[in-house]
């Protein structure tokens, strides 16, 4: 009997997915031998030629990492949605826009001139900035096109599942691989991780606040931090409270404190505001100057509390009219 047809893309992301892939050790083997896989950019040798003459629908699943956020992507998005049965979003970018998605704080033209005219190591004294298209003596170059804004998989594209994590961990991509192969799963659009809060399983829930009597946001490298104690209680931002279980606490066990790679749970539709109503509940004062003082401590509080969510959050980008 032919084996299932398994394809694996990589759009906007820092490639930590596709190591996710390889993370899964010896389990690869097992993966290997059940499915056929037919494209994998990173690792082997296909084309999107080849993709191209595949027959729609004749991939079972795509796993795709990574946002979209240029015209090249887009489009190898919509050619795999049309030749899979199923779509997998894999990894934080892909499923919420992730840390390239940050780039929604401004535009194309600021982040192209920053990159490649004002960062102090530029040295482009006749500002050269890539261009889609440029005629050359030997013909037309061309470059796929940098859209003005980053979007998750879903907001490009159909998808089946969310395989959340930056990167997911071997065991959640070893049993979402069982329940496609086995054909046990859950309702389309499902995340595929338990439906609760870090908080619920971390054990250092007990010694979370009711309320917070820090006067100060930390960041890690400022305290020498308890291994015992949670995170808010030191003063330092922890975002399991607004954040999907399911990760196994990696980072918490490395008495790092969450970032919020899993995303908001079923019940969430903004992870940020989530988090911030979670925070502002915890100051333990009604005094606007002294909340505005403590809120002020915080470095970065977007980039902090929508550090995986932005493109997916209702905020999705800044606007930048008028900046
Ligand atoms: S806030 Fe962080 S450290 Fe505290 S209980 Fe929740 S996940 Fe654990
Ligand atoms: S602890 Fe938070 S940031 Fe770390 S892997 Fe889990 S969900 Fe992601």
């Amino acid at each position: 009997m032919a084996k299932p047809k398994v394809a694996f893309y990589w759009c906007a992301s820092c490639g930590g997915c596709e190591e996710a892939v390889i993370d899964l050790a010896e389990d690869i083997l097992k993966v290997v031998e059940a499915v056929d896989i037919v494209f994998w950019p990173v690792a082997l040798d296909f084309k999107r030629k080849d993709v191209e003459a595949m027959e729609d629908g004749s991939i079972a699943v795509s796993f795709i990492n990574g946002a979209v956020r240029t015209s090249e992507q887009q489009e190898m998005v919509e050619l795999l949605r049309r030749k899979s049965g199923l779509v997998v979003a894999f990894g934080s970018c892909s499923h919420l826009g992730g840390i390239p998605g940050l780039a929604n704080f401004w535009d194309r033209n600021a982040i192209v001139n920053r990159a490649y005219l004002t960062t102090p190591s530029t040295d482009n004294p006749d500002k050269v900035i890539p261009q889609v298209s440029y005629e050359t003596e030997v013909g037309e170059l061309t470059l796929p096109e940098i859209y003005d804004t980053v979007n998750s998989l879903d907001q490009v594209i159909d998808v089946d599942y969310y395989l959340p994590g930056c990167a997911p961990p071997p065991d959640l991509i070893m049993n979402a691989v069982t329940a496609i192969l086995e054909g046990k799963l859950p309702p389309k659009g499902s995340v595929l991780s338990p439906n609760k809060s870090l908080c619920d399983t971390c054990k250092r829930n007990e010694t979370k606040p009711e309320k917070l009597l820090i006067k100060e946001i930390k960041r890690p490298y400022e305290i020498l931090i308890d291994p015992e104690k949670c995170f808010l209680e030191q003063g330092l931002l922890c975002m399991g409270p607004a954040t999907r279980g399911g990760c196994g606490e990696r980072c918490i066990e490395g008495n790092m404190p969450c970032r919020g790679c899993f995303g908001p749970t079923d019940q969430v539709k903004d992870m940020g505001a989530k988090f911030l109503s979670a925070f502002a509940s915890m100051l333990d004062t009604n005094d606007e100057e002294e909340i505005k003082r403590i809120v002020d401590t915080i470095v970065d509080p977007a980039g902090t509390f929508y550090r995986f969510s932005l493109p997916s959050s209702i905020l999705k980008r800044r606007n930048m009219k008028g900046i």
